[in-house]
């Protein structure tokens, strides 16, 4: 294979690559992005498509707030469908109610507004208010469609004079000014090597070093039941065991022992009740959590059916009907949720090591280019 150099070669056609690939060709770099498959099948198409801002705290809110207007502009620019249609946070117990008014009195109405029990109840499409508590709205969330956004990125790129995608080309090693692939060398000024939780397979100090973990999730999409209409996410009070907005909030260690009381299973399996629909209606269910070095390659039903029967409860319906079931995983480290490491001179590796990669990765770019997006610590 034969290519003329470019100012930046991407490893990796997941978001995070893509990402910086439109903000790189926004920055008037010439780019070529590498990637082993034939379209993007990683983490980024098998998630929920819910870049989850109202939910992070800290330096991760702020790159999710960044990341917001990247996600809008590459929808536009790209033609694919990005909803503001926010996130619903449905509260079932006094406990769950505690930690979204605690949220609310932090952040104010413009970020967190409160839900009655029956306007919840009315959002899921529930025939009664019954066990619902309350609610809480969380406008800044965006949704986009999985299945379409990394695709429809990868295909406007390389159709922009400036910007190429080689498909089907695996990448096998990498030194400044050059990446080695399957098909022949690719030569650019800098490298960024944007592969996720493989980041092992490339570079597997650099990984144990920042102790990546593969975090495999149960996940299917389901009809929606008749009655349901929410157009934003919907998050649970597991969601609320998961993200730092919530947890940080003083009634989170008490929802905490109240979940352990009356759902030990939905913690075990590491469970973020959530759903998120698609455009075509059909709805979008998860999912749970498990870490491993390599990820063995089976769905436990049991695991699968603890989420289905969790969804079917808050909806208020008897039972979901299943129309596929598939396994994402992610790179997940205890070290932090980003590995930001300098490899070479000019080679930087970026794996978001949280679940959290489609709500930062327009961020992350953002900051790749303003010069803002520090190397983590390397131990
Ligand atoms: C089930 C599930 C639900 C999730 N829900 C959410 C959510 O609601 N909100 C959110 O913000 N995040 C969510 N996440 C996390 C998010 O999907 C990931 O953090 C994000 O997609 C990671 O993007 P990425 O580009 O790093 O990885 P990937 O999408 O996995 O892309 C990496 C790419 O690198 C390529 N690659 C690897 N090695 C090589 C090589 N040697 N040569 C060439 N190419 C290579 C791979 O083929 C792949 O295409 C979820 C993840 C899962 C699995």
């Amino acid at each position: 294979m034969s290519t003329a150099p470019s100012d930046l070669v991407i490893v990796g056609a997941g978001i995070v690559g893509l990402a910086h690939a439109f903000e790189a060709l926004a920055n008037g770099l010439s780019v070529t992005v590498v990637e082993r498959d034939r379209q993007p099948v990683g983490a980024s198409v098998r998630n929920f498509g819910h870049c989850c801002i109202g939910a992070q705290q800290g330096e991760l809110l702020d790159i999710a707030e960044l990341s917001r207007g990247g996600w809008l502009r590459a929808a536009a620019a790209a033609g694919f469908w990005a909803r503001e249609a926010g996130a619903l946070v449905v509260a079932r117990s006094e406990a769950e109610s505690a930690v979204l008014e605690e949220l609310h009195a932090a952040r104010g109405s413009d970020v967190v507004r409160l839900r009655s029990a029956a306007q919840t109840a009315e959002a899921l499409g529930r025939d009664s208010v019954g066990g619902v508590t309350g609610g809480a709205f969380l406008p800044a969330d965006l949704r986009v469609n999985p299945r379409e956004a990394a695709p429809a990125l990868a295909a406007w790129l390389a159709s922009q004079p400036g910007a190429r995608v080689l498909w089907g080309t695996a990448v096998t090693g990498v030194e400044p000014g050059t990446v080695h692939t399957t098909r022949g060398p690719v030569h650019g000024s800098q490298i960024l090597v944007c592969v996720g939780h493989d980041l092992d397979y490339l570079f597997p100090e650099v990984a144990e070093a920042h102790e990546i973990q593969r975090c495999r999730l149960n996940m299917a999409r389901v009809k929606a039941p008749a009655a349901f209409r929410a157009d934003s996410a919907v998050l649970t009070a597991t969601s609320m065991l998961r993200y730092d907005a919530f947890t940080a909030q003083p009634s989170a260690a008490r929802l905490r022992e109240e979940v352990l009381g009356h759902s030990p299973e939905l913690l075990e399996i590491g469970a973020n009740v959530m759903f998120t629909r698609l455009p075509d209606g059909t709805v979008l269910v998860g999912d749970s959590h498990h870490y491993d070095a390599t990820t063995p390659p089976f769905l436990d039903e049991r695991v699968s059916q603890l989420l289905l029967d969790a969804i079917a409860d808050v909806l208020g319906v008897p039972h979901l009907e299943v129309l596929e079931r598939w396994q994402g995983v992610y790179a997940n480290s205890r070290r932090g949720p980003l590995l930001v490491r300098d490899l070479a001179p000019g080679v930087r590796a970026i794996s978001v090591t949280s679940g959290v990669g489609m709500t930062l990765s327009f961020g992350l770019a953002a900051r790749t280019f303003a010069g803002t997006l520090s190397a983590t610590a390397a131990d």
